[in-house]
């Protein structure tokens, strides 16, 4: 089968032992009806269930399934990255193998790219069962990130997305470590254009997404693309600095017509307590800032391959 594929599709995998026959099933079914050649690449990210073994098993069954294990967990976002890498497709579909994006939609997507789009993004339109502390904390987050970034990051889409082997390939030219994928392709430009879908619930297992780690993805997207949490710093210093002007003033005037506010220790220990808050949260803003630069700097891969299954005649 030393067929070029047309589609690839990338779905980075992480303890799914449980859904990942029918993750097969449903994604082949949907694939093969569109009548072209098609590859699948799962990304095995460190998983230690048994996923891995059913990887393999999938692949002697259908060489179409193509596997890339990973020395370890490196994230959902580099397992991304790296399918999207080995994916050989004129276009590149990346989706979640936990269902809850429909491999049923990637006809929809399919054919937005053949009316010329080079990235067509799932939009979610509907969310079922996630709980409202998740549905809420998303929709926040595409808000803030969309108002505070130089770039038009969808709203409501995931990393469910259709891109074309040109965008595939510009990405392939941006390593940075910390990765915000739904970003880094909107910064690329080209065509894009969105389809709407109505987002599943988990088929089984459940969330490989903490809240800690959502907290760094978020701070990964907003540290990404925007420098507004630095400004931060610079404004509150204005503003505590303006506060003191004031205060100056309003002293001497007081001590000067004899009253005896201001003293006391009170207000002395509730400004020092403040601004050294308010410095320990800014040097805390550049501190993820510094993390991030250091971890550029180092120059470390993105990730380590322990084995790739599937591509080799290619
Ligand atoms: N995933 C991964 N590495 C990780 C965490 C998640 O490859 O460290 C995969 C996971 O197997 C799934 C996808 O990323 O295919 C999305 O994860 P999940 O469904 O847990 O996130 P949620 O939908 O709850 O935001
Ligand atoms: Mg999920």
């Amino acid at each position: 089968m030393g067929n070029h594929p047309t589609i690839s599709v990338v779905a980075p995998v992480f303890n799914e032992e449980a859904i990942l026959p029918e993750f097969y099933r449903r994604t082949s079914a949907a694939l093969d009806k569109l009548g072209e050649p098609w590859e699948l690449v799962l990304v095995n990210d460190g998983c230690r269930d048994r996923s891995p073994e059913i990887m393999v098993e999938l692949h002697a069954r259908d060489p179409r399934v193509k596997v890339v294990n990973f020395a370890r967990n490196f994230g959902h976002q580099v397992a991304i990255t790296a399918g999207a890498d080995y994916a050989r497709g004129d276009a590149v579909v990346v989706m979640d193998a936990d269902l809850q994006d429909p491999p049923e939609v990637i006809p929809d997507l399919l054919a937005k790219w053949r009316e010329g789009f080079e990235v067509v993004y799932a939009i979610r339109s509907e969310r079922k069962g996630e709980t409202w502390f998740k549905e809420f904390t998303a929709k926040a987050f595409y808000r803030i990130i969309y108002r505070i970034t130089d770039i038009d990051i969808p709203m409501d889409a995931g990393d469910f997305r259709l891109m074309d082997r040109k965008v595939v390939d510009a990405l392939k030219t941006m390593r940075e470590k910390h990765r915000f994928m739904r970003g880094l392709s909107v910064w690329v430009g080209f065509r894009q254009t969105g389809v709407k879908y109505a987002r599943a619930e988990r088929f089984a297992g459940e969330t490989k997404y903490p809240l800690k780690k959502m907290l760094r993805f978020a701070l990964d997207g907003i540290t990404s693309f925007s420098y507004l949490p630095l400004q931060v710093a610079t404004y509150v210093g204005f503003v505590a600095a303006g506060l003191a002007v004031l205060g100056i003033i309003a002293t001497i005037i007081l001590r000067l017509s004899g009253s005896e506010a201001f003293y006391g220790q009170a207000t002395t220990l509730v400004s020092v307590l403040f601004l050294g808050g308010v410095q320990l949260i800014s040097l805390g803003i550049i501190g993820e800032y510094l993390g991030r630069i250091y971890d550029e700097v180092k120059g470390r891969p993105l990730y380590i391959v322990r084995e790739a299954l599937g591509f080799e005649e290619a």
